[in-house]
């Protein structure tokens, strides 16, 4: 396969902003959708649309079992045991905020410590945060070094019986540092800890596999990995989602209503309340069957090639600093330029129709770390190519003349 044929299945490539063929190099923050995702929400939308669950007609009960075939391919995509494991939210952040607010109302008790790391997405940081003052329990930095990884020798010292639970993403948004989670899950385990793995960067890019690293929570984001927006992934593992407490209320996260007593639904529903979004949910299943169909083995092999040729260029480039060294590392390039804010950089190279993402990337305590108060941002998808790579670093070469 042509990997590079693939760019035409992505329709937005093909238009121009500021007159100038489009370069999209945002793909950390969103990826560009394929023609068959878009098409699997028009087909929702023309002939599909029904509430699900509770219809006993056609639609309703096509609409349940589309819905229902989601799960199981996004439990075969994760190597999840089990489909009821699988619990649809609307995303990244509402999958880390059910598992702070519900698994830490439950279990966290006083002087209890949760380790996450400088490099952490804010949204896993401040949710845990916010359960931490309600449980008084203790959230605790884990270091990362200059070079942009995880500082081991740190989190080592870190891991005590006091530990209830780490919060690490898979992939730096910032950095494109890959962690070796699994070697980080053992550690957890071994003190009875729990460790929630933030794949929102990783899923995507890599495959990614919940048995195989033994992980106990995993959250990621459909629009993250081609699919639609608003709606995401938590996974976990079974005993642990039984033994937590619905975080939602309302429709079909329910058995039974009583003014007397009310019982709640089975997994994966319990944490489910309200109707879902159906047409997200749906047309997901599309992208993971996009995904499927080239491999993994094919999307590294064109992201790996675009992380190195880049690489090598920026670095030619007199004044530009790299933010984020790490031996793995994903294609994500965060960089800084003497003398330019990244802000701008970010316009000039827009008005060349290059699309970069700048500013703290909600990494604050990182830019922190590394003394920055923002960085300029070009992350990769497999439908970029050497041109997009060329065409950055000749509109970085301007902006360097401008500013
Ligand atoms: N974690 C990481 C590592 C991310 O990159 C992002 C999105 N930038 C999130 C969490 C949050 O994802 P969402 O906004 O889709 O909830």
């Amino acid at each position: 396969m042509n990997i590079l044929e693939k760019r035409k299945d992505f329709p937005a490539l093909e238009q121009e902003v500021h007159g100038k063929s489009i370069v999209y190099l945002d793909n950390a923050a969103s990826t560009l959708k394929p023609q068959a995702v878009i098409d699997a929400i028009n087909q929702h939308y023309s002939k599909e649309t029904a509430n699900i669950h509770r219809g006993i007609h056609f639609l309703s009960a096509q609409g349940t079992q589309k819905y229902e075939e989601t799960r199981t391919s996004i439990k075969d995509f994760i190597n999840a045991p089990k489909e009821i494991e699988v619990i649809f939210t609307k995303g990244t952040t509402d999958s880390i905020n059910l598992v702070a607010h519900s698994w830490g109302a439950a279990f966290l008790k006083p002087g209890d410590e949760i380790l996450i790391s400088t490099m952490e997405h804010h949204s896993n940081i401040v949710p845990w945060q916010i359960i931490a003052e309600q449980k008084q329990a203790k959230v605790v930095e884990i270091p990362v070094t200059d070079s942009g990884e995880i500082d081991e020798k740190a989190l080592k010292a870190l891991i005590s019986p006091k530990t209830k639970m780490i919060a690490m993403g898979h992939i730096s948004n910032t950095l494109g540092t890959v962690n070796p989670v699994k070697k980080y899950i053992e550690w957890a385990h071994e003190v009875g800890a729990h460790f929630l793995v933030d794949a929102a960067q990783s899923i995507a890019h890599m495959k990614v596999d919940v048995q195989e690293m033994n992980a106990d929570f995993l959250v990621f984001s459909s629009h993250k990995m081609f699919g639609p927006t608003g709606v995401g992934v938590l996974w976990g593992r079974e005993e642990l989602l039984n033994a937590m407490p619905p975080y939602q209320s309302g429709g079909a996260m329910i058995k039974d209503v009583s003014f007397e007593k009310t019982t709640y639904n089975e997994l994966p529903e319990k944490f489910e309340a309200g109707t879902p979004h159906i047409s997200g949910v749906n047309s997901l299943k599309a992208a993971v069957d996009y995904i499927n169909e080239i491999g993994f083995e094919e999307i590294s092999k064109q992201e790996n090639d675009l992380l190195h040729y880049a690489t090598d260029q920026l670095k030619q480039i007199e004044g530009l600093r790299i933010i984020g060294e790490a031996k793995e590392k994903a294609s994500v390039i965060s960089f800084t330029l003497e003398g330019a804010h990244p802000h701008d950089i970010g316009m000039i190279l827009d008005e060349q129709g290059v699309a970069i993402r700048t500013g703290h990337h909600c990494t604050q305590p990182l830019m922190k770390r590394f003394n920055v108060p923002a960085t300029a941002r070009a992350s990769f998808s497999f439908y970029n190519n050497r041109d997009d790579v060329d065409r950055l670093i000749s509109a970085l070469k301007k902006a360097k003349e401008l500013l």
